[in-house]
């Protein structure tokens, strides 16, 4: 890693030029919601001034980038008593700027299961190889606890990484590729002051970080809870729409269909994201459907984020981003169920 910082004006340069060759996806104003509070989303920017540098926490994740709502893998043409197949993995080079902690550390647990898991998947590659990521730091929200599952800082995973340090963003650049592009632009070397302001803000954020989750020993928790009331509690709320997965940073499930044209001529394989909670999830040939209740689905999307995906990469899948908390229309959030585990468990040894 190498430490360098840049005056704002001239990063403004920088971004600047970086917009000419290659596409600029920033945190933007979309709408405004009941209470006239700012909608953010990241969508592509064809100016400076359009990006929101103090915006608090995007409705859905960048993830949408890597792995698209719904996207076409293949398509085939049937002439000349021939099919032909075309698939397309190239993209137009992008820069994501403003990427926070959780979304670069939910980008590399992605990376293990779509890029070094059994199934590498080409889609997601070439969208991550092509896509240069700038974080920007930021304090915590009421309702983050990306520290309690460590998600807070990342070393890697990103270009470069920048705290705001008043006129200054402090920045730590992680690529040879940031460092070239950097080079030509006003990069300067970290003075005494620098650090101090540096170190001064990362513990401000540190300290902002005002709700916390015990998932210290949750992952065995989630078994020995299997049958708990817990589930049902919450389970009985739950509407079965996939908004959680749909906005989560790390929920990668999909569903792929086939389209053939009424021609015969031409046919496409569609992908797109699916949501464990959705009623049809574990429905398999024949109709029956391996968990017909919310509870269980809901039960089951929870045991991946912090009891599969822990047994398989020693980390939970969740960022603590509570984006799903935030779009689920009956206030279902993992906070509050995982303090319910808890306490469930506490009282029933306590009996
Ligand atoms: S808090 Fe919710 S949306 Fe965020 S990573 Fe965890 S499960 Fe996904
Ligand atoms: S957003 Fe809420 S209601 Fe919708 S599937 Fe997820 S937990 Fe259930």
């Amino acid at each position: 890693m190498i430490y360098k910082t840049m005056y704002k004006h001239d990063f403004k340069k920088f971004l600047t030029e970086v917009m000419k060759d290659n596409t600029l996806i920033a945190p933007v104003i979309k709408d405004y919601d009941k209470n006239k509070k700012p909608v953010y989303q990241f969508d592509q920017v064809w100016d400076y001034d359009e990006i929101d540098f103090n915006y608090t926490k995007s409705y859905s994740s960048i993830k949408n980038f890597f792995i698209p709502y719904e996207e076409t893998l293949s398509r085939f043409d049937f002439s000349k008593s021939q099919w032909s197949q075309q698939i397309e993995y190239t993209i137009h080079p992008r820069v994501i700027f403003g990427a926070r902690s959780c979304d670069v550390d939910a980008l590399l647990k992605l990376d293990k299961v779509l890029m070094h898991g059994h199934f590498p998947n080409p889609y997601y590659i070439a969208r991550r190889k092509n896509t240069f990521i700038i974080g920007l730091d930021h304090e915590a929200f009421e309702d983050c606890f990306c520290r309690s599952v460590g998600s807070d800082n990342v070393s890697h995973g990103f270009d470069v990484f920048l705290t705001d340090i008043g006129e200054k963003y402090f920045m730590k650049i992680n690529s040879s590729k940031a460092m070239d592009i950097l080079s030509g632009f006003e990069l300067r070397e970290v003075t005494e002051e620098d650090q101090d302001d540096y170190k001064r803000i990362k513990s401000r954020i540190r300290e902002s970080f005002t709700t916390k989750v015990d998932i210290s020993d949750l992952s065995n928790l989630m078994d020995l809870e299997f049958e708990s009331d817990v589930w049902k509690k919450w389970g009985s709320l739950c509407l079965s729409c996939g908004s959680c997965a749909m906005v989560c940073p790390t929920c990668y499930c999909y569903t792929v269909t086939e389209e053939i044209d009424p021609s015969l001529r031409t046919a496409s394989k569609k992908r797109a994201l699916y949501s464990c909670n959705l009623v049809d999830f574990a429905e398999v040939a024949g109709g029956h459907n391996f968990r017909p209740d919310p509870e269980k689905r809901l039960k089951y999307r929870f045991y991946h984020q912090h009891r599969g995906f822990v047994e398989s990469y020693d980390e939970p899948k969740c960022v603590g981003c509570n984006r799903c908390g935030k779009a689920c229309p009956v206030g279902i959030n993992p906070a509050e169920i995982i303090a319910d585990l808890n306490k469930e468990h506490i009282m029933r040894r306590e009996k």
